[in-house]
């Protein structure tokens, strides 16, 4: 075992898939990974799942790209390193000098390190002078943040993972844990067996925590808002509001409470399609817990409305003074190991590091001391204005790395004709992605393995990655690719090893004062904010809101009823979310057999009520068609889902049957963020062949 043991190299790390932010360290051998050895982790202790455990061939898969490519008319040919650095320098400043810094954009991966989003939006601020830059929470999480941002004040869950199991109540709307944030979801039914906490879920879908669940709630599509809103009417006409709570630590009751005098439980009933005598029985259980969690996720935030459901959720928990002590509060479910990282890091278009506002006078003129630069004020294009600016011609140049794009964004054919229009594009990615397709230059980046760094994860949690190999040969890590990028554009930044890119971010950001590398050594964290002497916050809100007076603001949200409700020519509903054994549409997955062969491709569940009326067997090819596209898929008969929804795991092996061909243009109204799950389809059914 000595002997063994010389050889095997033992590096702590963070899991690159869910938010949950499992921490393991990897054996390897020389690129071989031997094993995978959960925690002693801060948010998962010895916990992980099967993503985690076994989920890295991706790192050796065979397709890795290993050299930078440039287009040639219809081809790639490989490149050298100067080459590609330099085009890209040289492209970005002429375009920039042709047509204004707004012409050009940035997005950051969510998959990559605080250090690298971090890079990412320097580049677009102090290099070229844009605030065009955003990450993938555009797709996910952007309006449970707005929801935040309106109520409370910070942008990210108000507890720890380990406070959400001394909840007494957990409700989950929109969130198929178990599969999406599979060791939240452990907790979560650890909690449930062990001290009794109640579960009620909210969701089109009988997953397996809805299965688990105490009380399962099938309201209609996009109808949250509604049975939320009156939940809390109820509670307060009632008498069953924490009064003291909102007296002393809350603002706007009396503004709130006319702007939600329409909803009634009659209506929350006839709205929702949920009896109305379940909805009083739930509403006065939630007054009556001590300590009540809402966790919530894309069934919630991806809806024309997602902003204002995302703020109800919060409304209610302020008037039932579920802030500021363990077992209680918001928890918004973040998808990607750091999409709370990206948008901490200020890739955003209205925002810096910390959530500082552009046009914030303190934040300015601490910019303009680190980088010798005055921030923009306007805000800049978020992902999905990028995709129409580009289609109308305003937007020409656009440098997209870790993200499969052009199947993440809703309507993948309009973002696909949106690339046709741009001059110039940069893909950075680890394969020659479907997005890659459209790009004038590839770059090969690097996974988290091969490099140092840190990720935030959904409860605010930062926790560093150690090099468990170095980069494949051929491949830079993505920080280092920035910093050449803007040495070649002219810029001045000479950073020897990302803890000094962390250094930079302490001085800029007032919630990451006191984050540095020592702090974070091994299995070591912090959960922002972070004072400079060190000491962190687990628990928001324990004394204060994140607002001057301290005080949290009730806010009077606006319903907004789904837009594509099933009509004559598209007659059924659409839902999409993850599958356990997948990372989002699958790239990674794909390429680690083991998991790949649990679910080797995509397919489309119906009800057996549907099916029976169609007459569709489980196996079965069917057309699922829309306004925006159609894909053939396997159908799958089961109660999982009921009457006229379909479900398509995001994932898809074939860029052509992808789910995100079906959806459409309609947006969250205050972010933007696609409202994928108000799609509208019809069917058809194929002949066998
Ligand atoms: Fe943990 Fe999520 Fe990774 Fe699974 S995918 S090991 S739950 S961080």
């Amino acid at each position: 075992a000595a002997a063994r043991d010389r050889y095997i190299k033992k590096t702590k790390t963070v899991c690159t898939y869910c938010g949950v932010g499992c921490s393991f360290e990897v054996w390897t051998k020389d690129r071989h990974i031997l094993k995978v050895e959960p925690g002693p982790g801060p948010a998962n202790g010895i916990s992980t799942c099967v993503k985690g455990k076994f989920g890295w061939d991706y790192v050796n898969a065979g397709d890795r790209l290993i050299t930078p490519l440039i287009r040639e008319g219809d081809r790639f040919r490989e490149a050298s390193w100067d080459e590609a650095l330099d085009l890209i320098a040289w492209r970005l400043n002429e375009i920039k000098a042709q047509h204004g810094p707004d012409a050009l954009a940035m997005i950051a991966s969510s998959k990559c390190t605080n250090e690298e989003a971090f890079l990412v939006q320097k580049i677009a601020r102090q290099v070229i002078g844009t605030n065009n830059v955003d990450n993938c929470s555009r797709y996910c999480q952007s309006p449970a943040t707005m929801g935040l941002f309106r109520t409370v004040g910070h942008g990210g869950d108000s507890g720890t993972i380990a406070d959400l199991e001394a909840s007494d109540l957990i409700i989950g709307i929109g969130t198929n844990t178990a599969e999406s944030h599979p060791v939240i979801a452990a907790r979560i039914k650890r909690a449930q067996k062990l001290r009794g906490t109640k579960i009620v879920v909210f969701d089109l879908r009988e997953h397996e925590l809805a299965r688990r669940a105490d009380t399962f709630l099938r309201p209609r599509p996009g109808t949250d808002f509604v049975w939320l809103t009156a939940f809390s009417k109820y509670i307060l006409d009632h008498d069953l509001a924490d009064w003291a709570f909102l007296r002393e630590r809350v603002n706007g009751l009396e503004a709130y409470r006319e702007s939600i005098a329409a909803y009634t439980m009659e209506y929350a009933a006839e709205e929702t399609g949920i009896a109305q005598a379940a909805l009083e029985k739930l509403a006065r259980e939630v007054a009556a817990s001590p300590g009540v969690s809402i966790c919530w996720a894309m069934g919630v935030t991806q809806q024309c409305g997602g902003s204002e459901t995302s703020t109800a959720i919060a409304n209610l928990l302020l008037v039932t003074g579920n802030f500021g002590k363990p077992g209680c509060g918001a928890y918004p479910l973040r998808g990607h190991n750091n999409v709370q990282g990206a948008s901490d890091m200020g890739a955003m278009p209205d925002r810096v590091t910390g959530y500082q506002k552009v046009d914030d006078p303190v934040a300015v003129e601490r910019y303009r001391r680190e980088w010798g630069v005055t921030l923009r004020p306007e805000r800049g294009l978020d992902n999905t204005q990028m995709v129409d600016a580009a289609l109308k011609g305003q937007l020409k140049a656009l440098w997209l790395t870790g993200e499969e794009m052009s199947l993440t964004d809703s309507d993948s054919n309009h973002v696909e004709a949106s690339y046709e229009r741009l001059e110039f594009f940069v893909v950075q990615d680890l394969y020659f992605t479907n997005t890659a397709r459209f790009a004038d230059v590839v770059l090969p980046g690097s996974p988290s393995l091969e490099k140092e760094g840190t990720f935030t994860n959904t409860e605010r949690r930062i926790q560093r990655l150690y090099q468990a190999m170095p980069p494949l040969r051929g491949t830079k890590p993505d920080w280092e690719i920035y910093q050449a990028v803007a040495q070649r554009m002219g810029a001045q930044w000479n950073y020897a090893h990302p803890s000094e890119i962390m250094d930079e971010i302490a001085r800029l950001t007032p919630i990451f004062a006191g984050v540095n590398y020592e702090r974070l050594g091994g299995f070591g964290s912090l959960v922002w904010p972070v004072d400079a002497d060190g000491t962190d916050m687990p628990l928001l809100y324990r004394e204060r809101f994140n607002f001057p007076d301290g005080k949290a603001r009730l806010y009077p949200a606006v319903y907004q009823p789904r837009v594509q409700a099933p009509n004559h020519e598209f007659d059924l509903h659409l839902n999409s979310g993850r599958m356990l054994e997948h990372f989002h549409e699958g790239n990674m997955t794909f390429r680690v057999p083991g998991v790949a062969a649990q679910s080797p491709d995509a397919f489309v569940e119906l009800s057996p009520e549907l099916a029976a009326e169609r007459r569709v067997q489980s196996g079965q090819y069917v057309r699922v068609i829309s306004a925006s596209g159609a894909i053939r898929l396997r159908a799958v008969v089961t109660g999982r889902v009921s009457g006229n929804e379909l479900y398509i795991p995001m994932n898809s092996r074939s860029a052509e049957d992808a789910v995100n061909r079906l959806t459409g243009q309609n947006k969250d109204t205050v972010t933007n963020t696609p409202a994928y799950k108000d799609t509208r389809v019809r069917l058809e059914v194929l002949p066998e062949t």
